[in-house]
């Protein structure tokens, strides 16, 4: 039988503990979320055999699947950009999605959560090293989204996402895990009704331990647990 995804697990796990100790945190404030996405249905299954419970996507038809078929107790997180046409079928099977920057997506969030008599946790996500080819709002513009969006009454912001620049050397990144850090800081120190900053949602299979290093409370891990994917790139 192949165990590679126990291993790796077991790799993961291992690294989370120390850059936790290293930063004199501890492991259970760091959540591993197992980026699922393009893989099948018995890797998941694998993975949550092996205690597992957050599973990360970035295409709602796929999560909505995935979500339909794994045991009940596992937790999808979108983690992919959203379209407003597609929030309708998230509603319900996700714990958290990780990917709102902008006024007009949170607007159709509410409207739906709203409709289904429920309410629906976000991250902001920043595009904290301004790359053009990146979704997110910039830094500067995050408090004033944060501040429209708390005004809905049926999303809850808990924190920031950032997806940090594909980068050789992981310490390249330090910088920017840190300034979402401090942004979460800054915005939390405003008191905002309906909104905590407890979530930094930072770290892929690249630089998860410098991210956790820099503070980081979900981790989203996918070659690293699964192995390479399947496709070109997006
Ligand atoms: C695919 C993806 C990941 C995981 O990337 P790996 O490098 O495979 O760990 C993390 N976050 C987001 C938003 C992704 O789309």
């Amino acid at each position: 039988m192949n165990t590679y995804i126990k291993d790796n697990l077991e790799t993961v796990h291992e690294n989370i503990k120390n850059a936790a100790a290293v930063s004199k945190r501890e492991t259970s404030d760091i959540k591993l979320i197992a980026v699922s996405k393009t893989k099948p249905l018995e890797d998941l299954l694998e993975a949550y055999r092996c205690g597992e419970r957050d599973f990360g996507e970035n295409k709602v038809q796929e999560l909505c699947d995935k979500f339909d078929k794994m045991p009940s107790d596992a937790r999808f997180h979108m983690i992919g950009h959203l379209q407003k046409n597609k929030v309708k079928y998230l509603i319900g099977k996700t714990c958290l999605i990780h990917s709102v920057d902008s006024f007009e997506l949170a607007q159709v969030i509410q409207k739906e959560a709203f409709k289904n008599n429920t309410s629906v946790d976000i991250l902001i996500e920043v595009n904290v090293a301004n790359e053009e080819t990146k979704y997110g709002v910039s830094v500067e513009e995050a408090p004033e989204l944060v501040k429209k969006i708390s005004a809905l009454p049926n999303i809850k912001i808990k924190g920031l996402m950032t997806i940090a620049p594909f980068v050789e050397e992981a310490e390249d990144n330090r910088k920017h895990f840190a300034a979402l850090k401090q942004l979460g800081i800054d915005i939390a120190k405003q008191n905002i009704d309906n909104v905590s900053m407890d979530v930094f949602s930072m770290g892929m299979t690249g630089d998860y331990c410098v991210a956790i290093e820099a503070g980081a409370t979900y981790v989203r891990v996918g070659t690293g647990i699964f192995g390479e994917r399947n496709y070109k790139r997006e």
